[in-house]
């Protein structure tokens, strides 16, 4: 088994193995936690609670009011990850989770303002600073006297962070740094950057981090930019011209700005994941409402069955998306640090939820969805940057796959050192081989016998449990069969690579579902579970459905056939099939 600490569910998964004391039991907030929570919850309510016509009017007018920020304050939002001794509430992963939900039912560009400052902008400090870095600016950040931003993408680097221009040259006990940060949340209110620039101009060079304060000489940021939602939240340019930063703000070490920025968006996912997990709830709420009011053809169009779908479908979303959160935020609380594609899969997982349940809310309510005055259109605008901040869907899904892949490629190549040519006869070489090997090779070869097992899930949910630990094995399979057949050029198979990324976020969805519904029975009885069952029951079909396709997928598509298209219309640059 590997180390505690160091095993990733989702590695071990891919390689057919099911860590289950990862999952279970089914991480639960601390009763001290709870209570802080409450009182943070009465907070937020008494605050936030009927402001609805203000966020609209702050939605139109692209800004919050100086006066709104400061409220934020004083309720001490921005000291929700700060710990206790440096003046802040010191929330775990999952708790401030659960407030960035809370903020999310209320408002989208409330939750992000908030979520920038402590999910990213201060993280780099939390995860990478010196005592002395966090003793000078914590207290700060928490009082909310400073609040924070990151400061990566730059005009010519999005998801190619790897790429950006902005450069710090050592002078002396200082660092002077050049070039311009695009699309930066908090740009226009904060005081504290972590801002990433190359510090080594080789080839595509090193990245250092470092904190960049407002009041320093070259540091200027832009307009507030017209954005299609979210827009009271600030995203403004950040623009460094000759800013003189001294070497005790560098944040890690030097040139190892990139891992800094990777750890740093890992770990802020389970905070976006929150602000969806919270949305959902809401348009839910919303949706169930308009249901119910809404009379056609005699009956409130709940009745009808398609609508009536609809809404059941939200919640399973929902109920997953929450599931997959607050168990990567739970990993996190107890220590694991392999958490990373983990936490990918719930970013992936909660924005894509949080999108379809927009659109289906607004169309139960149709027309009247459509209006300004009603809050779905804003939602739906809302949710739409959850898709492409902090990493796109799509780079997260190469990542998903790719990080979990390599894994296997190192012990296929560990095989292929150790036993050549076993495969020309798997019985006889099967003598010769370490048990990792075996067990790698039989699954490739289909002659493994013993599928992975859940053994410490309640035998109620047998069912669903063992559609899951086939599909542990088909995909254990299906990544050996694309490592062999393309090898290196693996990297290159966006489509195939795409798929497996698919099997892997709805078979996590899956095993985090299992976890839950399965803590609960033990914890509270089968009685206490019954509409859960009734959603693992659901969401396991329709997963199943899904990765089924995906594995056929992986063979036998049109993948081919599509490329030509798009070969073909990026050639004459337009769509050429004019009928008239
Ligand atoms: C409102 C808002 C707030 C933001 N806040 C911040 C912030 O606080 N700090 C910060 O640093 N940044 C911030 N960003 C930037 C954000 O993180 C980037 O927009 C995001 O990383 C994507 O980069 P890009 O927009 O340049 O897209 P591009 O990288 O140009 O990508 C364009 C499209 O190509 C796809 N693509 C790109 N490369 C590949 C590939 N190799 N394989 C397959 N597909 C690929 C992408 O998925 C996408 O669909 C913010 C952006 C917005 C709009």
């Amino acid at each position: 088994m590997p180390d505690k600490k160091t095993a990733s569910f989702m590695r071990s998964l891919c390689s057919g193995e099911i860590e289950e004391e990862i999952l279970l039991p089914y991480p639960e907030l601390r009763p001290s936690e709870r209570e802080t929570l409450e009182a943070i919850f009465a907070t937020l309510k008494a605050m936030l609670g009927g402001r609805e016509r203000d966020f609209r009017a702050w939605d139109v007018a692209g800004e919050f009011p100086a006066s709104f920020i400061e409220e934020l304050r004083s309720a001490g939002l921005f000291s929700l990850v700060v710990p206790e001794g440096h003046g802040g509430l010191g929330l775990g992963s999952m708790a401030y989770s659960r407030v960035v939900q809370e903020l999310g039912r209320y408002d989208g560009s409330t939750a992000v303002t908030v979520g920038a400052h402590s999910s990213i902008g201060m993280r780099g400090l939390l995860l990478f600073g010196t005592d002395e870095q966090k003793a000078r600016w914590l207290p700060r950040l928490a009082s909310g006297e400073m609040i924070a931003a990151f400061c990566l993408t730059e005009p010519g680097a999005g998801s190619d962070a790897a790429g950006i221009r902005t450069t710090a040259v050592r002078d002396g006990d200082d660092w002077v740094l050049n070039g311009e940060k695009l699309w930066i949340t908090n740009g226009g209110i904060a005081q504290f950057f972590t801002v990433f620039a190359k510090t080594s101009l080789e080839g595509r060079g090193h990245i250092t981090a470092f904190v960049v304060e407002r009041g320093t000489k070259g540091v200027s940021t832009g307009p507030h930019e017209d954005k299609m939602g979210i827009r009271a939240s600030s995203t403004t340019t950040v623009v460094l011209e000759d800013v003189r930063v001294p070497a005790r703000n560098v944040l890690g070490e030097v040139g190892k700005g990139f891992k800094v920025a990777m750890k740093i968006l890992n770990a802020g996912r389970t905070g976006l994941g929150g602000g969806s997990v919270g949305a959902m709830k809401r348009l839910i709420e919303l949706a169930a409402g308009q249901a119910k009011a809404r009379v056609q053809f005699g009956k409130p169009i709940a009745t009808f069955t398609s609508v009536a779908q609809k809404i059941g479908q939200m919640t399973i979303d929902c109920y997953v998306a929450e599931s997959v959160v607050n168990l990567v935020a739970g990993i996190v609380d107890r220590g694991y640090e392999d958490y990373a594609v983990e936490a990918a899969i719930s970013k992936v997982l909660s924005t894509e939820a949080l999108w379809r349940t927009c659109d289906e809310a607004l169309q139960i309510a149709a027309g009247q969805g459509y209006m300004r005055e009603m809050p779905y259109e804003r939602a739906l605008r809302d949710a739409r940057i959850n898709r492409i901040f902090e990493g796109t869907n799509e780079i997260l899904r190469l990542f998903i796959a790719l990080s979990t892949m390599q894994d296997v490629a190192e012990e296929l190549k560990d095989l292929a050192a150790s036993v050549r040519g076993v495969f020309a006869d798997p019985i006889k070489g099967f003598g010769v081989m370490s048990d990792y090997a075996k067990k790698r090779a039989s699954l490739a070869t289909g002659l493994r016998r013993e599928k992975a097992r859940f053994t410490m899930l309640n035998p109620a949910l047998a069912e669903e449990a063992a559609l899951f630990e086939e599909a542990t094995t088909e995909l254990a399979r299906a990544a050996d069969r694309l490592l062999r057949k393309h090898g290196k050029g693996i990297i290159g198979e966006q489509l195939a690579t795409r798929r497996l990324a698919d099997i892997m976020i709805d078979l996590f969805g899956l095993a985090a579902v299992l976890a839950r519904v399965s803590t609960r029975i033990d914890d509270h009885g089968e009685a206490s579970a019954v509409t859960d069952r009734e959603i693992l029951r659901a969401y396991a079909r329709q997963a199943k459905r899904r990765v089924d396709a995906a594995f056929a997928g992986i063979d036998e598509n049109v993948d081919a056939t599509v490329l030509g298209v798009a070969k073909h219309v990026l050639e004459i640059g337009r769509y050429g099939w004019d009928s008239v």
